[in-house]
């Protein structure tokens, strides 16, 4: 999009009488004047190539927020800086057609006019449409009392008030039919720029100005000290003190379409056929196809807020920018585009050596040496010097050193006069009157008419000379590739190597700077910049750890300022010399720096190094730099007026989920917009790639948020709520904008997520737990009484058994009669008994008789049966008072309480009998039982035991009776 562009043709002489007081200028430039000669501005061009949608921009505004306005056959584009967005005809925009004539802000807003008598007023993302009017709008006038005027092609000119049309025509006394331009002045007079002349409307009543041409006037301009200027096809006039006249005699001829007075009060001139007049201090300049402008046809003009010329033409839009930087060229008439060294002569001239011969630059004026070898060759150049009254020494890449005098080459000094190489690439002219001379090869030395040229072996750290620099107190200095050679006095026989390997493995020494207090050598190197100190020879550097983004630095240039330049392969560094001093004292472990390449109308960031000088400071104090494109300036004490402006920013879109959002509301998103994206613009237009943003989320962010040169900002998964978005811009070195841009936004929470649904989440989760917990304690309550119940039934049932093996401890498993022990008891207490209470007693022992033979003769089992079934007839004939137990095998003892013996004997002889009458055929067949038993009674006897021992002794007798008998004892 930049172009430099060769300067046109204007008086040499005037521009020489010009350059001669120009610094002066500089140094005491009052505010409102020109800043430079209208060729020195930089210079952009756009077309359809880069986005605008035709090459004829019919007007250009700029919208109180800041967007610049293009109005075309095709529509009108609105410019944020980086791109063009173009708005057409139709439902959007309620224009009746593409083709727009003119863009005039009103208030916050900007009308928009055109083809079919379309008029749209946009405003704040939003267009509304007014009534078509029946002819071409070519303006549109707002006057004080608030009507609007409309100058229309063919139609005359309307107006409305009230709602109501009126209309001015021909009939009225206009001179033309086609309107071009209207204006009001202080005295709210409407000037008409007319087809055929200018007309004038006092009170709607119409009166021909007869002292303008009746041409076409297509530009009318009130300026600053209230004169009206008229833009005729027929020359330009000025109308003051109740006089029309020329504004210029040179002016006469001149078909002037458009008119701009730029912030310094300079007038700008557009024309229809001969491109851009400016009026200035600097006299009538012309900017035409030469000079860059895209056509010829000027059609309009506007100056924006960071004072940026935009020239419409009808090929396309140029800006005029003033930019730190002018580069000189090819293009300009520079020898070559490959720029290696640059001299600042002692006359204030400026030489350039480049790859193509040399030239000579004076003021903005370009020379080129006609410079050609014996070889026919024209020399590549890689050094220069400036030697005694006119000489010039000029270092070469293959034809050694050539000297120049008056321009012109007088003598070639080569290897085989004794030059350490053909390649020379430092040149320095010692006080003592010799010449060093600075080769791929060596270091020579000429003087008088001698070479001698000195290598490693004579202490020089390398052979590779890139600079040589003499420090005032004669020492002289030596660039290599491996290091510094120090020529002590400048005496070849005292060489001392200074090895910069201990900073950051420095070798090669590209370029020196010596401040003029001489206490500091500073060099630049291909790891930064050091800084050597005479008080002790210390080495100390400022370089990437400090924060430079750029570690080979080439050529050191200190300004009036108390700024370093420091030329590098992308871009110019400046820093502070002072901050740098504080840096290699370790005072300090950061330098601030600013990168200049491009963008601050450098036609190449790329500069030159390793021959020399690479840049150099002039007598006006600008600052030169050779680069890979042509020669660099710079005035350091400009640099701050730029990138000052405050930039106003713009919120351009807004994406939620994906899909675009109308931000001209508050927005509110829907629930689950979980990915946001909100791009913006800085409208800053002098440096639009280098605006920086920050931001700052209301509601998310804790503090602005840095996003560098990111124009858009992404949020993901924000939670419900409000937010307020902010946006700031700045340009790299000027302060944050206070105008920033805010949208308030807010994202609608799911059911889920409002506060009210989780208080009733809360009370339900709060109940359900009340409710789990009762559950619970009845729970465990229940549990409680089964576990109660269970122990009980436990309980029980361990008494039972407890009582079951009692039970069991007295009882005889097969005939279910209480045992023995049981007995034992019960006759030891009715004993006990019948002695206290003076009671009768008796016991009986029964015993089976031959009973063994049963066993024998049927089975044991049989037996068994037998001992049960007398077990049943004892339990039978007993007295429910009576006891009975199986003493042991086959015999039982009975006990009679209270029972006298005879009584006793009765009772054994009916067990007996019905013992002896038992029917044992359902067990055993044949089998037949019978039993004896022996009674006693228990009176008077002593224990328990004799009366079993009489009952013993009866039974006994009983069975040796014959058996199947009771015997009482006697
Ligand atoms: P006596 O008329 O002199 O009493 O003759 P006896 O065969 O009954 O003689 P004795 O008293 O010496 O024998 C008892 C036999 O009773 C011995 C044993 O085999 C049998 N006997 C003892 N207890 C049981 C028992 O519980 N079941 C069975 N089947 N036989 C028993
Ligand atoms: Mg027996
Ligand atoms: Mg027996």
């Amino acid at each position: 999009m930049s172009r430099a562009v060769r300067p046109f043709a204007l008086s040499r002489l005037f521009r020489l009488v010009l350059y001669a007081w120009l610094p002066l200028l500089f140094l005491c430039r009052p505010l409102s004047a020109a800043d430079a000669p209208l060729d020195d501005y930089y210079r952009d061009l756009w077309n359809t190539r880069n986005g605008l949608p035709h090459n004829t921009i019919n007007s250009i505004a700029q919208t109180a927020e800041g967007y610049l306005w293009f109005a075309t056959w095709e529509g009108v584009a609105r410019y944020n800086g980086r791109e063009f967005r173009t708005f057409e005809r139709g439902a959007h925009t309620g224009l009746p057609d593409s083709g727009i004539r003119t863009l005039v802000p009103d208030g916050e807003g900007l009308l928009v006019a055109g083809a079919r008598g379309g008029i749209s007023r946009y405003q704040h993302q939003r267009w509304t449409a007014e009534p078509d009017l029946p002819a071409m709008v070519n303006h549109v006038l707002r006057t004080r009392d608030g009507r609007l005027w409309f100058a229309t092609e063919g139609g005359g000119i309307y107006w409305r008030q009230d709602g109501e049309l009126h209309h001015l025509g021909v009939d009225d006394g206009l001179p033309g039919a086609a309107v071009y331009r209207l204006l009001e002045d202080e005295d709210g007079v409407i000037w008409a720029g007319t087809s055929r002349g200018l007309a004038v409307i006092r009170d709607q009543r119409v009166q021909v100005v007869a002292q303008i041409p009746a041409a076409p006037v297509l530009a009318l301009l009130l300026d600053r000290q209230g004169r009206l200027l008229i833009g005729s096809e027929e020359g330009a006039y000025v109308h003051e003190q109740g006089g029309f006249s020329l504004l210029r005699p040179e002016l006469a001829q001149e078909a002037v379409s458009a008119l701009l007075e730029d912030d310094s009060g300079d007038l700008l001139l557009g024309t229809i056929d001969r491109g851009l007049i400016r009026l200035s201090r600097f006299g009538l300049e012309r900017l035409g196809l030469e000079q860059g402008l895209p056509d010829n046809r000027v059609v309009s003009l506007l100056q924006d807020s960071e004072r940026n010329i935009w020239v419409g033409t009808n090929g396309g839009l140029l800006r005029l920018r003033d930019a730190p930087f002018t580069s000189f060229t090819q293009d300009d008439g520079l020898a070559g585009n490959y720029v290696r060294t640059v001299l600042a002569h002692g006359n204030g001239s400026i030489w350039a050596g480049t790859s193509n011969g040399l030239s000579r630059i004076d003021g903005d004026r370009v020379q080129t040496l006609a410079l050609t070898l014996a070889d026919g060759s024209v020399p590549s150049i890689l050094s220069l010097a400036q030697g005694s009254g006119d000489t010039l020494w000029a270092g070469t890449f293959t034809h050694g050193l050539l000297r120049l005098e008056n321009g012109t080459l007088a003598q070639v000094i080569d290897r085989d006069q004794g030059l350490g190489a053909n390649e020379v690439r430092a040149i320095l002219p010692a006080v003592d009157g010799s010449l060093w001379v600075g080769t791929a090869k060596g270091l020579s030395r000429i003087k008088d008419g001698r070479i001698s040229t000195y290598y490693q072996q004579d202490g020089l750290p390398g052979e590779f000379v890139m600079a040589l620099h003499q420090a005032d107190n004669g020492d002289i200095w030596v660039g290599t590739g491996v290091g510094v050679g120090i020529l002590r006095q400048g005496r070849p026989d005292r060489i001392e190597a200074l090895y910069l390997n201990s900073q950051e493995n420095a070798e090669y020494a590209f370029g020196f700077y010596q401040e003029p207090d001489g206490k500091h050598m500073w060099m630049t190197t291909d790891r930064g910049l050091l800084r050597y100190r005479y008080r002790d020879g210390s080495l100390s550097m400022v370089g990437k750890p400090h924060g430079l983004p750029i570690e080979k630095m080439f050529q050191p240039v200190a300004d009036r300022l108390g700024g370093l330049w420091l030329s590098t392969n992308r871009g110019i560094l400046r820093i502070d010399l002072a901050e740098a001093q504080r840096v290699a004292d370790g005072e300090r472990d950061r330098i601030a720096f600013e990168l200049l390449g491009e963008g601050d109308g450098m036609a190449s960031a790329q500069a030159n190094g390793g021959s020399g000088p690479a840049a150099a400071l002039a007598r006006d104090g600008s600052v030169w730099i050779a680069t890979a494109k042509g020669v660099a300036r710079v005035y350091p004490g400009r640099l701050s007026e730029f990138g000052q402006a405050e930039l106003p920013v713009v919120l351009e879109s807004a994406e939620a989920n994906g899909k675009a959002a109308d931000i001209r509301l508050p927005l509110a998103l829907p629930a689950g917009t979980d990915r946001l994206q909100l791009s913006f613009a800085g409208l800053g237009y002098v440096m639009p790639e280098r605006i920086r943003y920050r931001t700052l989320l209301e509601g998310f962010d804790q503090g602005w948020v840095e996003r560098g040169r990111q124009n858009l900002a992404e949020y993901t998964n924000l939670a419900p709520g409000n937010y307020v978005f902010r946006v700031a811009a700045a340009y790299p070195y000027g302060d944050w904008s206070p105008q920033e841009a805010r949208l308030a936004f807010s994202i609608a929470p799911f059911f889920w997520q409002r506060p009210l649904f989780w208080l009733l989440a809360g009370l339900l989760g709060l109940a359900a737990i009340g409710l789990l917990m009762r559950l619970r304690l009845r729970m465990l309550r229940l549990r409680a009484v089964e576990l109660e119940h269970l122990v009980r039934d436990k309980t029980r049932e361990l008494q039972q058994q407890s009582l079951a093996f009692e039970r069991q401890a007295r009882e005889d498993q097969l005939t279910g009669l209480a045992n023995r022990r049981a007995f034992d008891e019960w006759l030891a207490q009715a004993f006990e008994a019948a002695r206290r209470e003076h009671t009768p007693l008796c016991l009986a022992v029964l015993d089976i008789d031959h009973f063994k033979q049963v066993n024998d003769k049927w089975s044991h089992a049989v037996g068994d049966q037998a001992i049960r079934a007398i077990a049943t007839v004892l339990r039978r004939e007993i007295r429910t008072t009576d006891y009975v137990a199986r003493w042991g095998g086959e015999e039982f003892t009975l006990l009679f309480p209270v029972t006298e013996p005879d009584e006793a004997v009765r009772i054994c002889e009916r067990i007996r009998r019905a013992i002896a009458d038992l029917d044992c055929g359902g067990f055993a067949d044949g089998l037949h039982l019978t039993a004896s038993l022996g009674g006693a009674g228990a009176r008077g006897l002593a224990s328990a035991d004799r009366l079993l021992a009489h009952a013993d002794q009866a039974l006994y007798q009983a069975k040796s009776e014959g058996r199947n008998r009771v015997v009482l004892w006697s």
